[in-house]
């Protein structure tokens, strides 16, 4: 973690209580910080903050740093810290929980980036075809251009397929994105439904 200080107002209690209730973070408040999971993880490397790190600050609630950070995008689920972690804490299902936090946040990261695009080239063509994908996601990142040559190597050892690979009918892989992409209810929207519903079955007489 970086060597600063933590301010009290950088803390956010909300956040924190949000993500312990998550499936698989309830024993977040237990972490003794053994760093078993940053560890055993193979990308912490890449990772601005570890997995170690990560939960002690969501202990401290630091809802920007966590949000912002690269970690929640740059790790692969390969669940190697979840199955160590002495006091049964799951870091994997950790960072799928702040993934739809961030992305509800509008959190502009370009590993969240990434796996936008790679969604959406899923989504469209029911495959991932690696040349799609490295094309669409070069062109909102400039510094790809420096990645030209090696591409064009690749592509010349056809390492790098050009034909695009397409699912026959995509339209039930549409239906399955839809569904994942529908913005869950509100708790205020849902307490709403219910005591409409309540009144309409009052107005009508409905038996009980
Ligand atoms: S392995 Fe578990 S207890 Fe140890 S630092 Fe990681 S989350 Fe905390
Ligand atoms: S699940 Fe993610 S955080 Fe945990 S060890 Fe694997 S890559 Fe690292």
């Amino acid at each position: 973690m970086k060597k600063e200080t933590i301010l009290s107002e950088s803390r956010d209690p909300v956040f924190r209580n949000l993500v312990l209730k998550s499936p698989g973070c309830e024993k977040i408040p237990t972490c003794m910080q053994c760093g078993i999971c940053a560890g055993s993880c193979p990308v912490s490397h890449e990772m601005d903050y570890t997995p170690r790190e990560l939960v002690r600050m969501i202990q401290l609630g630091l809802k920007q740093e966590v949000l912002n950070s690269n970690t929640i995008w740059i790790c692969t689920t390969c669940f190697s810290c979840s199955v160590r972690c002495p006091r049964g804490i799951r870091p994997t299902e950790l960072m799928e929980a702040l993934k739809p936090i961030a992305i509800a946040e509008g959190v502009k990261n370009k590993n969240a980036r990434f796996d936008g695009v790679f969604s959406d080239v899923v989504k469209k063509n029911g495959r991932a075809s690696e040349f799609l994908l490295i094309s669409k996601y070069s062109l909102g990142e400039p510094e790809m251009i420096k990645q030209v040559p090696f591409g064009l190597a690749l592509i010349s050892k056809g390492k790098l397929p050009l034909s695009i690979d397409k699912m026959e009918n995509t339209s039930e892989l549409g239906a399955i994105f839809n569904m994942g992409e529908k913005k869950p209810e509100k708790p205020e929207e849902k307490q709403k439904t219910v005591t409409t519903t309540k009144a309409v079955d009052n107005e009508g007489g409905a038996e009980k």
